[in-house]
Parts: C-alpha cells; sequence; structure tokens
C-alpha cells in the first residue's frame, strides 16, 4: 500500500544544510548497496520509501525538506537547465544564505566512479549528457523490459531515447525528468575539491532539456498537489484533458476525509479474493444444472418450455462469456472511460477524474488500480440482467460466469501490465508495451487491455512500429 499522504506531506524534514548534499537512495538502493558507501541520507527520511510510492522521485530532484519547502527547492531547482555558466561556494561557504535563497540551489555532482559504484551495487543510473537519473526504482516497470535498462546501467541514454528500436514520447521524456539525481562530474570540476566549482562543463554537456519534457513543476502544477485533488480538477476546464494526460509518478489523494479516501482504494488481490470464489462456485452450478436438468426456454402461466441440452454446450457459453467481456471491456474503456468531460461541468470532469483519469494522471498508484468490489458488483449485477432478457437462465448464467472470468483476468493483467516484468518476446511484454504507449503516447487509441481484438476491428490500433519501448 502507498503510503498516506498525511505521511508523505511531512514537514518534519529539514532542508540540508550543505547545498551540495547528496540525495537519499531510495529504498531498493539502500538494500542493495552492500558495503559501498552511500552519501549521508538527509535527516529524517521517515517511511516515505515505500514500494510504489514514487515520491523518491520527485523527491531527489527537489533535494529539500518537507514538502512546502521542496516544492520551494525544486521550482527554483528545475529551471535549472538552460541557464548560463554559474558559480557557487563549496560547503566550507555559508556566508551568503540570503543570496542561495533565491538562487537556484547547485546539482549534486557525482563522478563516473561513483555512478559505476553505485550501478555495479545493484542501482540503475543511467545519464543523458551529464544529467543522471536513478531509474532503480523504475526499472521493472519498463515498458521495453528490465534487461533493456539494466544493459545502458551507467551509459548515456540520448541515443536510445531517440531510437531505434523506438522514440520515446514527450511524457516518457517527461517521465525520466522526475528521477533526475543530479550532474556527472566533469575532469574540470574532479581536479577541484574545495573552494569555486564551475558548472559550465556540465551544463555545456547537456542536451537542453525540452521544455515540453520537463518534469512536472508540483510547485508551479495547476493544482496544488498538498491538497485532495477531486475537488480542484473539476475546476481545470478547458486545461484538464492535457493535464490529466501528463503522467506523473507519484501516489493521489483524492479527498480530504480517510475515509472517503479508502474507499477508493483497492489491493489488487482484493478483485481476486472477491470474484474468484464466485466464477469457481457458479461454474460449478450451472454446469451442475445443465447436466442435471432440463433447459428452460421459456414460460408462461400454464406451461413451461424445457429441453435438455447437452453438457457440450457449456464451454461454447462459457467462452462465449469470455470474448463478451473483451468487447465490454473495450467499450467501457473507449466509450465511458474516455469519454470528454465538458469543460464546464466541473462535475463530469470530477467524475471522469474518478473513475479513469486519476489513473491517466499516476498510472503507477497500485491501490486505484482495479475496480474496487462495490461498484464493480453494480455492474456485474447490470450485466446479469441484461443476459437474462436475451438467454435463458441456465445459458446466461453460463455466459455471465465465462464474463466473470474474464473480468477478473483483465483487472489482474491490467496490474501486472503496470507492475509486472514479462520476459520479451511473451505476449504480456506485447501487451504490457501496448498498453504503456495508451498512456503515455496515443490516450485515443489502443483501448484493448487483455487483447487487442477489438482495436483491430474498430481501427483503433496503435501501429506497430513503435512498440518496442515506452
Ligand atoms: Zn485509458
Ligand atoms: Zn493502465
Ligand atoms: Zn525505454
Amino acid at each position: 500500500m502507498p503510503p498516506s499522504p498525511r505521511r508523505l506531506f511531512s514537514r518534519s524534514e529539514t532542508r540540508p544544510d550543505t547545498p551540495r548534499a547528496a540525495p537519499p537512495p531510495p529504498p531498493a538502493f539502500r538494500q542493495s548497496v552492500g558495503g559501498v558507501p552511500a552519501p549521508a541520507p538527509r535527516a529524517g527520511p521517515g517511511g516515505q520509501w515505500e514500494r510504489g510510492s514514487g515520491w523518491h522521485a520527485n523527491e531527489q530532484v527537489c533535494r529539500g525538506g518537507g514538502w512546502l519547502e521542496r516544492g520551494r527547492a525544486r521550482a527554483r531547482g528545475c529551471k535549472r537547465s538552460g541557464s548560463g555558466s554559474r558559480e557557487h561556494k563549496g560547503p566550507g561557504s555559508r556566508s551568503s544564505s540570503a543570496a542561495m535563497a533565491s538562487a537556484p540551489p547547485p546539482p549534486a555532482l557525482f563522478s563516473a566512479a561513483e555512478v559505476q559504484r553505485r550501478c555495479a551495487a545493484g542501482a540503475c543510473w543511467v545519464r543523458r549528457g551529464a544529467r543522471l537519473y536513478d531509474l532503480t526504482g523504475f526499472v521493472r516497470r519498463h515498458p521495453g523490459g528490465e534487461q533493456l535498462l539494466r544493459a545502458r546501467a551507467g551509459r548515456d541514454v540520448s541515443a536510445d531515447l531517440d531510437g531505434p528500436p523506438h522514440r520515446h514520447s514527450d511524457n516518457a521524456r517527461r517521465w525520466l525528468e522526475q528521477y533526475y539525481v543530479g550532474e556527472l562530474r566533469g575532469p574540470t570540476q574532479d581536479s577541484q575539491e574545495n573552494g569555486t566549482v564551475t558548472y559550465a562543463s556540465a551544463q555545456d554537456a547537456n542536451p537542453n532539456v525540452d521544455p515540453r519534457c520537463k518534469s512536472v513543476d508540483f510547485e508551479k502544477d495547476l493544482v496544488d498537489w498538498q491538497k485532495p485533488l477531486l475537488w480542484q480538477v473539476g475546476h481545470l476546464g478547458e486545461k484538464y484533458d492535457e493535464w490529466v494526460h501528463q503522467p506523473v509518478d507519484r501516489p493521489l489523494r483524492l479527498f480530504h476525509s480517510d475515509f472517503l479516501e479508502a474507499c477508493t482504494k483497492t489491493s489488487w488481490y482484493i478483485v481476486l479474493a472477491v470474484w474468484s470464489p464466485l466464477v469457481m462456485y457458479l461454474t460449478w452450478f450451472y454446469f451442475r444444472s445443465l447436466t442435471r436438468d432440463n433447459v428452460r426456454l421459456f414460460s408462461s402461466f400454464t406451461t413451461e418450455y424445457a429441453i435438455p441440452m447437452s453438457k457440450y454446450v457449456f464451454p461454447f457459453f462459457f467462452c462465449f462469456g469470455l470474448l463478451l467481456w473483451t468487447a465490454v471491456e473495450y467499450v467501457l474503456h473507449r466509450f465511458l472511460f474516455h469519454m470528454k468531460p465538458p469543460a464546464s461541468n466541473s462535475y463530469l470532469i470530477m467524475l471522469h477524474f474518478l473513475i479513469h483519469g486519476q489513473h491517466h494522471k499516476s498510472p503507477y498508484d497500485g491501490s486505484r488500480l482495479v475496480f474496487p468490489p462495490l461498484p464493480a458488483s453494480l455492474m456485474i449485477f447490470s450485466t446479469y440482467v441484461i443476459l437474462r432478457i436475451f438467454l435463458p437462465e441456465t445459458l446466461a448464467g453460463i455466459v455471465f460466469t465465462g464474463g466473470l472470468l474474464g473480468y477478473i483476468t483483465y483487472d489482474m493483467m491490467h496490474y501486472y501490465l503496470h507492475y509486472g516484468s514479462p520476459s520479451k518476446g511473451t505476449y504480456l511484454y506485447r501487451m504490457k508495451a501496448y498498453h504503456v504507449k495508451h498512456h503515455f503516447e496515443h490516450q485515443k487509441s489502443g483501448f484493448g487491455i487483455s487483447s487487442k481484438i477489438w482495436d483491430i476491428f474498430c481501427h483503433t490500433l496503435i501501429p506497430e512500429t513503435s512498440e518496442k519501448e515506452q
């Protein structure tokens, strides 16, 4: 479970004293680092480093204190690229604290040897020019596969971002910026121990970050990330559509109320625990009634028309249910989840954000990846009612059970596509790449999650050519 935002917003942390304090390593790194000396972690990182929280990304970029302070530090820090050469005093000099407050904090510097040492210890750092990114927490989720990224640990990925095999989207580049940790120390900087450090060479080595691809600046974002989002998002109006399609790696808080907030969250295994016993029971129940009793086709007040049916129709109707689900999945995702709310109606925007927008804004918020059982049961029950209109009870039941299995498979698969690391060449690997493209680049196509068949039929297929990687 991601940490509760209460903890995330903790102000107990203080800003590091020295401007050159290294960012705290993420937990994965801390665990895997072994005997390699790590930089002193900043005071009181608290319990923020939980799997999937994604906060570390922003955190490392900011390298500030509590969230408020961090935000400001970040607002300054993110403007770094593109500015000219700059000088700052080493850790020894703290005379001009007022000047420091207005000047952007200098980036943390890492030597090539240090980067290599961290990579050897299991971390996955890559660079673009002189800009360093810690992808340790992300590497498993990389749509191009974990191996592809690990093979590039410690190296410059500028060329890989442009492909071949795949040109990474603007959103993918913006995503990368979230993991920025500092700059690679050039040879000139290496020789300067204390005293004045010039950043000119590091700056020159940077490929200037495209403003479109810069990480979302949470201080200047359209919404206040320290407050619950749902109400704010409702008032974004025209800007909502663009905002919601710029994904970030951090959990969301929707409501102020802890109770309401908890109601919107569901762990993946809840879906499995609630629905799979029902599938097993219904499979047994309907198979038995098919083999034991005649199938009642329809009945009037006085007579009942029923015929015996072979048990072999069971798999046929069951598979029909599975297929029907893939169609439902497609229709729901395309026409309900991606219905564009009118900019003037804040309630429809909020509804959209609640049902699907939040997932596009924060695709790796694991607590909201699957349907909560309560709203799901309403939809599942109405599906059964609709099926009963067209089919006799037993047959409707079999189709329904197949469909329910399809739904569970879909929800589990969707979760896995976000968090799993399927091996290259497998069906899941291709579907992961496909679904991530829906999130990052082609939000108006690629609606199929468990399969592409309806995308093919309805001409919303994402082109194959650029599917290798995110
Ligand atoms: Zn979607
Ligand atoms: Zn998704
Ligand atoms: Zn990639």
